[in-house]
Parts: C-alpha cells; structure tokens; sequence
C-alpha cells in the first residue's frame, strides 16, 4: 500500500490529480515528503467555470450559514493539527513548534472571519433629502484568484481564503509547488465543514503554467498574491491591464535601529529572533540592523551569543531551535549572500556553513551600505549590522531602501520611538519587539515595493479587498 502524502487539486467539489511531481524532505536526503498533481491550463479553466457557477447561490447564502462552514473548518484544522502541522514540516523545514503555531494561526483566521458572519456589514447615513435613508454594502468580487508562496503554506492560505469566502466570493486557490500538502489539507478541512461544490478550489502546478493562466483568465475579478517582487509587479501589469483588482503582498528588507540607551542583550534578543526565527525565511524577517557607537561592540557580542542558540536541524527531532533551508536554490542564494558579502570586505562574525540544507545564522559586519547584502532580499538567516552615527542618520538608512514591510527600533526613549513610528517607511512599526510577527486581527502589508499598498490584508480590513461598496438611496 502506498503510504506517500499526496497533495490534490479540489476542483467542484472532488479531489483530483495523478500524481505526478515529487517533493523530497529538505531535512532528510532522499525521503520523499509528498507527490502532487501538475496543474494544467485546461484545470485552472475547469475550476474558475465551476467557481463562477458557484459563486451567485453561495453569496445568496445567509451570512452566519457562511460563518458556520468556517467555524466549522477551523474545528476540524483543530481537530487535525497533528498531522498537518507533521507534514507542514516534511514539506517545508521549519520545526515542529512553529508548525503547530501556524496550523493555530490558519486555525485561528478561520474561526475570526467565520465569526463575521453574526457583525454588521454596511452603514446607515443620513439624507439631505426628505423621507429618505441612504444605506450601504459590500458585495462579492465574484471570482478570486488567489497565489501564494511555500514560507507559510497553511496560514496564507488561510488569510486570503477566509475573508474571500465570508464575503461571498469563489476562490481558485493556487498554491506554492515546494508545499502542497498544506493547502491540501485547508481544502479537505473546508470540503469536510460544508463548503458547497465549485467553491473552493484549488490547482496545483507551476507558476508559469498555472498561476499565470489564473491571472490572464477573464472571470477572475481580482487576485491576491503573496510572494517575490519580481513576480508580484508581472501579474500587477497582467490585472491592471483588464483593470481587475489586484493585492500584492512581496519582498522584504526589514531593519532595526539599536539606539545607545537600550540594553545590548535584549536588543539581541529581539533581532535574532526577528533574523533566525522561522529560518530566517519570513517576509518580515530581521535582515539589517543599524546601531549607534556606544551600544555597537556590546550589541554585536550578545547578537553572536544569540545566534549560537539558533543550531539548524530537522524540525521533527526535539529540542531544534531552526528548521532547514526549503530548497538548494534558496540555500545557494543564503551563501552566495554571505560569500558575496565577504569577498567585498565584510566581516563574518558568525555561521554562514552550510551542512547539507542546514545553514547556520550568518551574522555580518563592516559593510558598504550599498552592499546587496544590505539592500537585497536573500529570504535566509542573514543579517548585516552597520553602524550609524545617531538616530537621524539611523532612520535616514532605515528608510533608504524600496522595501517597506516591517521596521523596529530597540530604545528606551519614548520619544524616539515615537518619533521613529511617524517617520519609518514601513506597513508595520515593532517597537523593541521581532519584526516578524503579527496579530491575526490587525491590518498588514506594506510600502513601497513590499505591496501594492492599496488594501490591506488580515483583520476586519481585509474583506475590503474582496469586496466593493454600494451606496444605496430608499424613498418612502
Ligand atoms: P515566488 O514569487 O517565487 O512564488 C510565489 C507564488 O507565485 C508561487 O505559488 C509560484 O508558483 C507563483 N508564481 C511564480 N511565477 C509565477 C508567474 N509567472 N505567474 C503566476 N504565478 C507565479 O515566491 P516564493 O519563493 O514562493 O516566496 C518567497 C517570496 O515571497 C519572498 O520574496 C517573500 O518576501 C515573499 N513573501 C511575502 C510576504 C508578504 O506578506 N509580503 C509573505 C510571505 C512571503
């Protein structure tokens, strides 16, 4: 009996795919993680024609039944965690407690959005006419495409679906190729809660195949994408070309400014859990740090200890502390980022080995702030710390790149933090706290070319993107 995890498209309703693509363990050499079905362009059309046929009765539902499904999704991810979050680490690296965090945050935005479906939607406004009252809503898009990328394979999935779904859309879910067995696992929860045939559907495949075909096809009112710049700004022109709706969320390179008056071990603390967590492989991770004279040597000094906490292994054996590196391109890239870096003159203060996809936390001094080690994203365990000579020329540097995701400041001033949250040219402000991280119920994405910068995704905000505003005017 075959006992390989298969990941399968869901297509109106059934689950189907040969399957035909292998994805190795990146922990384990030679085991197999799981197999998927290759997405053809025949299947994306044959799951956006059950989406639109789909979508009129399924935004006629009554929306506490549309709560319901949800809720009742969020119980069976619950229910199942064990497994998922068992084959979320065989398919992409990180340990098993970050795995089981993610699968409570899927968890989590389901049962939030599912409670929506009891809040108030629209307003009442008054009338400069007499006799009359002017109401609003928020209707369907329609159809959604939805892309998303291997380093959160259940929860960002989860984020786009649920407030697509609450509001009465139909989504055609295309997820990352190196991690299917995780966006398998949301469908067969949402199939198994209820959710009518036609729609949820996801197609696995390529992104040239079956992403791009997603976003060409005409019915997709609006697509939302998680993933790299490059990416992200070739569908913008593709949507905008047919004026459809369309929400990037992409690169990052996120900095912290370590003033002089915080103290040294905490601010390490924060960057290298910012810099190391998740791998290091995380759009909001930790990537440079500036730090003001006085602190530097200290700050350096406890940011190496730290890094020594952070050991790479395989995320099921106990006591890991960093999962592996989820592919030999991303892991060339992580060294050829750190040798990059050294040929140039910078120092290496710590890790940068590689041992099979394990890849030490690389920790990084003395470099040109033109360094594309400090201005590209390399999406590892690698940060560069620069010195700067006092906090304006800190948050100057700060805001000198084109990505604006997340940025963070380590102070004990109330007043530079402050004025560090007004000024920083980024989505999220952490103040003495990891730039990675986030509430499920709080708006994120970013500036500059981190996102679109339109809609915002997560919390009560997010249903704006999947949805459009009516104004109606009722005579008596
Ligand atoms: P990627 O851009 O290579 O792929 C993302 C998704 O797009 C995948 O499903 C892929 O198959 C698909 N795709 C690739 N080429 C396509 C094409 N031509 N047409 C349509 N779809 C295509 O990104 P990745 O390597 O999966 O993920 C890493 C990137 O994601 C990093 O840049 C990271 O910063 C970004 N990311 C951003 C956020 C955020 O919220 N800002 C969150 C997580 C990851």
């Amino acid at each position: 009996m075959n006992t390989t995890p298969t990941a399968q498209h869901l297509i109106n309703g059934e689950f189907s795919g040969e399957p035909a693509v292998k994805r190795m363990n990146p922990a384990r050499p030679g085991e197999l993680a799981c197999l998927s079905p290759a997405g053809t362009t025949g299947d994306v059309d044959t799951a956006i024609t059950a989406a639109a046929a789909a979508q009129p009765r399924w935004a006629a539902f009554p929306l506490p039944k549309r709560g319901a499904i949800l809720a009742q999704a969020a119980n069976l991810l619950h229910e199942r965690r064990d497994q998922i979050a068992h084959d979320l680490v065989c398919e992409e690296g990180k340990t098993l407690a970050e795995a089981l965090g993610e699968v409570g945050r899927a968890t989590d935005v389901m049962r939030y959005f599912g409670s929506l479906g009891w809040a108030a939607t629209g307003e009442v406004l008054p009338s400069s006419l007499p006799g009359t009252t002017i109401t609003t809503r928020r209707e369907a898009l329609g159809v959604v495409g939805l892309i998303t990328p291997w380093n959160f394979p259940i929860a960002i999935p989860a984020w786009k679906s649920a407030p697509a779904l609450i509001s009465g859309n139909t989504v055609v879910l295309k997820p990352a190729e190196l991690t299917p067995l995780s966006a398998t696992h949301l469908a067969r929860a949402l199939h198994d809660a209820g959710v009518p045939a036609g729609v949820f559907n996801v197609v696995h495949g390529k992104g040239r195949v079956v992403g791009d075909a997603l976003a060409r096809d005409e019915c997709i009112a609006g697509l939302s994408f998680t993933g790299s710049t490059t990416v992200g700004l070739g569908l913008q022109e593709i949507l905008n070309a047919r004026r459809a709706r369309v929400q990037l969320e992409m690169g990052g390179k996120n900095g912290v400014l370590v003033l002089d008056d915080a103290a040294p071990d905490q601010a390490a603390k924060v960057v290298a859990a910012g810099a190391f967590g998740l791998t290091g492989q995380a759009c909001t991770a930790t990537s440079r740090v500036y730090v003001t004279p006085a602190i530097k040597q200290a700050f350096l000094d406890a940011l190496v200890a730290e890094a020594r906490t952070y050991a790479p292994g395989d995320g099921l054996e106990a006591g890991t502390r960093m999962g592996v590196v989820v592919s030999e391109s991303q892991l060339d890239q992580n060294d050829a980022a750190v040798r990059g870096a050294v040929a140039r003159g910078a120092t290496l203060l710590h890790g940068g080995t590689t041992n099979g996809s394990r890849f030490t936390p690389a920790v990084l001094t003395d470099l040109d702030p033109s360094d594309p080690a400090v201005t590209d994203e390399i999406f590892g365990p690698v940060v560069a710390v620069l010195e700067v000579g006092d906090y304006e020329s800190g948050l100057a540097a700060i805001n000198a790149s084109r990505y604006g995701l997340t940025a963070g400041i380590c102070t004990d001033s109330l007043a530079k933090a402050t004025d560090f949250a007004e000024r920083a040219q980024a989505g999220v402000i952490k103040v003495n706290r990891p730039t990675a991280g986030l509430d499920l119920n709080v708006p994120f994405g970013g500036v500059k070319d981190s996102s679109t910068n339109t809609f915002r995704e997560q919390g009560r905000t997010a249903v704006d993107f999947y949805t459009w505003g009516k104004t109606i005017y009722t005579g008596v």
